[in-house]
């Protein structure tokens, strides 16, 4: 970052106020410039439900354990393998029985694809986390879930996307990081998707988020290495923002946990951003996340039981991005293609690109847009 102007300054008080501007600037958590909000792409025809490149494959049932969930799978590693390579992919493999199929054990493949500061040491790194799941209800037989969780799954790819030559173009910047400030913290992310979510008879503790309580125990229970500032990989969650039942029109998504408000008031602040700078393309009467300015006082313990219960008993901090109301057509059979708002699925990735961008710290590096990273390109050649 500013690493390399400080071993130009000779004067020791320009030294020690650049130092402080630095510090100031790798802790601040600053809102993205509207240039940058500018530059966030919309996806456009990538969500065209019939051959968009990223949502129509997911718009197939999924259930665990069948060819309609492998073929996601291959999706989602395709598109990171060709589109976005410097992503590492990680699978999380489990089994287990479930009350709809006797002692067969199903299998639940959980798939996580992250990106890290590039000298930085697995258990060093703090991840902001993107969670949707992609499997589909079993029952009814057909049902295709396209905002049970398709479309969040579609977004989070299109979010991966639209930081990654950011991303990069900040880390090539920094080079090796922490240096002169030992302290600062390594930041990353990773989007994980996550099998098992729906319940095969009914929901209880034991039949739902089959991936999600796998996931959380392994990861609790592998420790990084010795000396790490992580103890494993749980603990290297900074936010677990979990998208469910998203791309139904005018979505009201509440503020579920006080601590994590100031997390969700930062995602409403870049919605309503947005939207005055024109930037989104759904006019709803009142925001998707309307809740920015709810008091202490009204937060109840209550939540939806989802993939982030295992996380959050383990003391991970949540933000869970889902309707209240859910969607009309919840887990019946009009919950598919054709009742997707895709307005307002493209916002949704709007939305959160943002966020992602302002909590990654990418303000210059998206002002920059992609047209900055061809010629980088060319010049090399
Ligand atoms: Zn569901």
């Amino acid at each position: 970052m500013a690493a390399r102007g400080v071993r130009r300054v000779g004067n020791p008080l320009a030294l020690a106020l650049l130092l402080l501007v630095n510090l100031a600037l790798t802790f601040a958590y600053a809102p993205l410039s509207d240039a940058s909000l500018r530059t966030i792409p919309s996806g456009g025809s990538d969500f065209d439900i019939h051959n968009g490149a990223l949502l129509s494959p997911i718009l197939i049932p999924r259930v665990p354990g069948t060819p309609g969930s492998a073929k996601v799978q291959e999706h989602f590693v395709s598109f990171f393998r060709d589109q976005l390579p410097l992503w590492t992919v990680e699978w999380h493999n489990s089994t287990s029985t479930t009350p709809a199929t006797g002692d067969t054990l199903v299998p639940f493949s959980n798939l996580i694809f992250r990106r890290d500061p590039p000298w930085a040491k697995t258990g060093d790194v703090s991840r902001l986390t993107l969670v949707a799941h992609y499997d589909s209800l079993y029952r009814p037989e057909g049902f295709i879930g396209a905002t049970d969780s398709a479309a969040p799954c579609a977004v989070l790819m299109h979010v991966a996307r639209s930081v990654d030559v950011a991303l990069s173009r900040k880390w090539e910047a920094e080079g090796h990081g922490g240096d002169e400030l030992e302290d600062v913290e390594e930041t990353g992310v990773q989007i994980v998707f996550l099998d098992g979510e729906e319940a095969w008879v009914s929901w209880t503790e034991t039949d739902s988020i089959y991936g999600a309580r796998a996931l959380a125990e392994s990861w609790a229970s592998s420790p990084h290495e010795t000396n790490s500032v992580y103890p494993n990989p749980l603990s290297s969650i900074s936010l677990f923002l979990l998208l469910d039942l998203l791309g139904d029109a005018n979505p009201r998504v509440p503020s579920y946990f006080q601590n994590t408000h100031w997390a969700y008031q930062h995602l409403s602040d870049v919605e309503g951003r947005m939207r005055k700078l024109g930037l989104l393309e759904t006019k709803p009467r009142m925001q998707f996340l309307p809740e920015k300015d709810k008091n202490a006082n009204q937060f109840t313990r209550g939540f939806i039981g989802d993939d982030h219960v295992p996380f959050l008993q383990r003391g991970v901090d949540i933000l869970h991005v889902i309707p209240t109301p859910f969607p009309s057509f919840w887990h019946t059979m009009d919950d598919d293609a054709e009742h997707l708002d895709l307005p307002t699925v493209r916002d949704w990735g709007k939305i959160v690109t943002a966020f992602v961008a302002e909590w990654m710290e990418l303000d210059r590096e998206m002002a920059l847009g992609l047209k900055g990273r061809e010629d980088e390109g060319k010049d090399e050649l």
